[in-house]
């Protein structure tokens, strides 16, 4: 299953089910990131494209940082729409589930995706994803959904069709989950297909502009205080831990999607290899970590924190005090002293 690409049989069979179908939804992940929502809205573009009505419904809205995207407008988000949402389900003939390995992922989606007659397509880049799909691309190789898609797409001869407001939302996938080509992208190919994506029109340097330069003051001021005053550096661990309150969250105008990025920044302090960030929010804390090279924060989130993800970049959510959660922080420390003997190179 986790060779380098599709093997052509599942791709016929997804030509087959595409053929089909007439009414086809697509899904994602809650609290939608530029791969989630990049590859739903290329794929649905893409679909629509061959004349298959395509519809993308996430489990809670896209981020402010998305919102010039191709398409973005069409998205229904179940907590804005829940009807609607119900009916995209149970009429669908067709479910693709994009960027994501487990139903947990959907939230408060997962009955209406469970119960959802169609048949369903898995198109992830997730390790150990679970079985849930009647059709599965599970490429955890592959640096996004993003390009597993392309790559896909281009396999199942769509390549004419893939235009320029498909192939934009596309590269924002593979430039959103690579940290703008900074990690997990020294694949060649991944340079080729983003010279094929330039000539089908995609405009990257404005992309890059859209998705990373048109924040608020408040967000801006949100991360300094977040590195300023909530960033604790345990240098012995090579690790940073950002803990932000509900009260602080809110004294700057939180929005979903306004700490993208903020995890990633202890990261750049020299020999810090492993990053923790505690955000409260009403029901939980949600986690969100980063490591460097070897240094497995998927284990750790999988372990303490009730989540899992990639290698480099996991998360989880706790349904506890932040004083407790922080105590699950402190927990991991003697794991993190292990990571960090276990896999020296990260440590360099
Ligand atoms: P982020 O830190 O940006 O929220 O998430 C980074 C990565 O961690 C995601 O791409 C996803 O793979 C994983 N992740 C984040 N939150 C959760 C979670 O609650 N459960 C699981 N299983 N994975 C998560
Ligand atoms: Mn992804």
């Amino acid at each position: 299953m986790h060779s380098k690409l599709p093997d052509i049989n599942s791709v016929n069979e997804l030509i087959k089910l595409i053929n089909s179908s007439e009414r086809i939804v697509i899904t994602c992940h809650k609290s939608p990131d530029g791969d989630a929502i990049g590859s739903s809205l290329g794929l649905a573009i893409t679909l629509e494209a061959i004349g298959k009505e395509a519809r993308v419904v996430t489990p809670d809205r896209p981020p402010r940082s998305l919102r010039s995207l191709p398409g973005i407008k069409s998205v229904v988000a179940y907590t804005q729409h829940p009807e609607l949402a119900e009916r995209l389900f149970a009429d669908a003939d067709l479910i693709f589930c994009l960027d994501f390995n487990s139903l947990n992922r959907v939230d408060r989606m997962r009955d209406l995706l469970e119960k959802a007659p169609a048949k369903k397509v898995l198109i992830d880049h997730h390790r150990d994803p679970e079985d849930f799909a009647d059709v599965m691309f599970s490429f955890p190789e592959q640096s996004s959904t993003s390009v597993l898609l392309y790559r896909l797409l281009i396999m199942m001869g769509l390549s004419e069709r893939i235009g320029d407001k498909a192939a934009t939302c596309i590269y924002t996938g593979m430039m959103t989950d690579t940290g703008n080509f900074s990690f997990n992208s020294n694949d060649p190919d991944l340079y080729l297909i983003i010279a094929d994506l330039l000539k089908r029109g995609v405009d990257k340097d404005s992309i890059y502009k859209r998705v990373m330069n048109t924040k608020s003051a408040s967000v801006l001021k949100l991360h300094s205080f977040a590195i300023a005053e909530k960033m604790h550096v345990f240098p012995q661990l090579q690790t940073a831990l950002i803990v932000l309150t509900a009260e602080e969250l809110k004294r700057f105008d939180y929005q979903p999607g306004d700490d993208e990025g903020l995890v990633n920044q202890p990261l750049a302090i020299e020999g810090i290899v492993y990053s923790v960030y505690l955000r409260q929010d009403t029901h939980q804390i949600k986690v969100s970590t980063r490591s460097v090279g070897d240094f497995r924060a998927d284990l750790i989130c999988n372990r303490f924190y009730n989540g899992g993800g990639h290698v480099n970049a996991a998360g989880g959510e706790l349904h506890c005090s932040l004083e407790e959660a922080i105590e699950v922080f402190n927990s991991t420390k003697p794991t993190i002293e292990l990571f960090l003997t276990d896999s020296p190179k990260t440590a360099e």
